[in-house]
């Protein structure tokens, strides 16, 4: 892994002053057809010129910011991909064939798990939800042909966090005998990939939804796979057969985020964590699920694991309060939207409605929300939950 500082690495990585033709930042190449200087470089179907062939197969853009998350991540290099999504499915569908088995976190983004019942199960994969806690308890649901462990740290909606380190082991444990080790993939979405790499903690594969903290800004629809040595070749060609690409504009902006991924993802950690705490104290409230809390149950792992937190957590109101009072809440608010995603500069609050797969999760604890706190003044957001709150009461 690269010894440079991370904030040094997001200004440094991925410029190439070639392609660029000397500008700071290389510009979004909108392009299909690439020329060829002659039959030799044609027939030799490598190179087009500066080695690129045909758009679809890569362009000086996602080249650009696929080595910048590479760096980042420790990776031998990374795929960007059209959508977060698009970067679970071309991870996933890389390395499972009919028969295979794969053990998934329960916790995973909902998508996710949609797509492995939807795809891979109508394909003949066999999987085993499994909840998000695990651990080392994996060993116990291994079997011969178990191909993938999918992980997701935290976990979407309940933020468990995975110990990857101890799920490593007991994979690799299991398969001494079968000699043919499965493989690890993590969605690493909630750190941004800055403050969390789990290719450091044994996994094989990191997928990115960059559409979220990378991004930043609401405004783009991107995802990456980053790969140790021996997935990257096989990832990169299934995004190929595929037809999976990332469009120039989409990784301009990605890489565009990336240069400042660190100042905003400090702020996010700043004012998620303060709201988090404050919420914490709130009578209306009964329990917040934020990793980066004392009181979460896996504080220590998150310690041990990550070096920050993002602006995403979730936390619940005491089970008196109805939907009725929730929708006073929720159709006050100023500064908090309703909608989907997260990771950009404005804060959203939405409830969560947790998948009927989501065995571990008592029904009857209360509403459950996910606040993503944006780069507002801490006082004037505290302002609008407070208010919030207060309309839970008020009928
Ligand atoms: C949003 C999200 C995705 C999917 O990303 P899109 O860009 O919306 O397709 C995948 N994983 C996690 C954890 C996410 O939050």
């Amino acid at each position: 892994m690269s010894t440079r500082r991370t904030d040094t690495t997001l200004a440094h990585a991925g410029r190439d002053r070639q392609l660029s033709a000397g500008t700071v930042n290389i510009p979004p190449f909108r392009c299909s057809t690439v020329l060829f200087d002659n039959l030799a470089a044609f027939e030799d179907h490598s190179q087009g010129a500066a080695g690129f062939r045909y758009a679809r197969d890569g362009t000086p853009t996602a080249r650009a910011l696929e080595s910048l998350y590479a760096e980042l991540e420790g990776a031998a290099g990374s795929v960007a991909t059209c959508s977060g999504l698009s970067a679970v499915t071309v991870a996933l569908s890389t390395f499972l064939r009919p028969g295979d088995h794969l053990v998934l976190s329960e916790g995973a983004y909902e998508p996710t798990v949609d797509y492995v019942h939807g795809v891979l199960g109508a394909f003949g994969v066999d999987v085993t939800l499994v909840p998000p806690d695990i651990g080392a308890r994996v060993g116990e649901v291994m079997r011969a042909n178990t191909r993938v462990v999918y992980l997701e740290s935290p976990s979407s909606g309940t933020f468990e966090l995975q110990d990857i380190p101890a799920i490593a082991a007991a994979v690799r444990a299991g398969a001494q005998d079968t000699g043919r080790a499965p493989l690890i993939l993590v969605d690493n979405t909630w750190s941004g990939g800055l403050f969390h790499h789990p290719l450091a903690l044994g996994a094989d594969v990191v997928i990115q939804a960059a559409t979220k903290y990378i991004s930043g800004h609401s405004d783009a629809m991107l995802g990456l796979v980053a790969c140790n040595e021996a997935t990257l070749s096989a990832v990169r060609r299934n995004a190929k057969l595929q037809g999976v690409y990332a469009s120039p504009d989409d990784c301009w902006l990605g890489l565009r985020g990336l240069r400042t991924l660190a100042v905003r993802l400090r702020q996010h950690m700043h004012t998620g964590l303060a709201l988090a705490r404050w919420l914490a104290e709130q009578p209306a409230v009964s329990e917040v699920l934020h990793p980066g809390l004392s009181q979460h149950p896996q504080h220590d792992l998150w310690r041990r694991d990550f070096s920050g937190a993002s602006g995403l957590f979730a936390f619940r109101l005491q089970p008196q309060h109805d939907h009725e009072a929730l929708r006073r809440m929720l159709d006050g608010m100023r500064l908090f939207g309703m909608g989907y995603s997260f990771g950009a500069y404005e804060s959203l609050l939405i409830p969560v409605r947790l998948p009927p797969h989501r065995s571990n999760i008592p029904e009857d604890r209360g509403p459950l929300l996910r606040l993503h706190a944006g780069l507002e003044a801490l006082e004037d957001l505290q302002a609008d939950l407070s208010a919030g709150l207060a309309r839970l009461e008020s009928s």
